[in-house]
């Protein structure tokens, strides 16, 4: 399952910078371009299993979704892409072409997969800062 090794790679980037934080990791807040076909519940559920046993045990994983941006070379535009329904399984893909000339487009957003931050909950005597 795809997405049960992205939380696995997400874990183990995580983890040193997680146990040098010192306290309880009470959230992982994960930004997802809306071109990474993952399962927000399989990817939560994933985490919730390898993250057994590691300071990450209990963190709750809330997933973001960063809608695609693109830039066109040709006449300039620099925003949100259209998208075009699949009514077979009700699911909007975005169109990588430039929505007011056609023209290809650079991908701006919308491929990334980054933890944008953590949560950490501190004991209540180290809380002095
Ligand atoms: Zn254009």
């Amino acid at each position: 399952m795809h997405e049960y090794s992205v939380a696995s790679e997400l874990i183990h980037a995580l983890l040193p910078q997680a146990e040098s934080l010192g306290g309880k990791i009470v959230g992982v807040f994960l930004k997802k371009g809306e071109l990474r076909i993952l399962s927000n519940h399989a990817m939560v559920n994933a985490f919730e299993l390898l993250a057994e046993g590691t300071v990450l045990e209990g963190a709750q994983l809330e997933i973001e979704l960063i809608p695609v941006t693109v830039s066109c070379a040709s006449c300039g535009y620099k925003g949100e892409a259209d998208h075009v329904e699949d009514e077979a399984f009700h699911f909007s893909v975005p169109i990588l072409s430039c929505p007011t000339c056609g023209a290809e487009v650079d991908l701006i957003t919308g491929r990334e997969l980054v933890v944008d931050r953590l949560s950490v909950q501190t004991s209540e005597d180290s809380e002095t800062s």
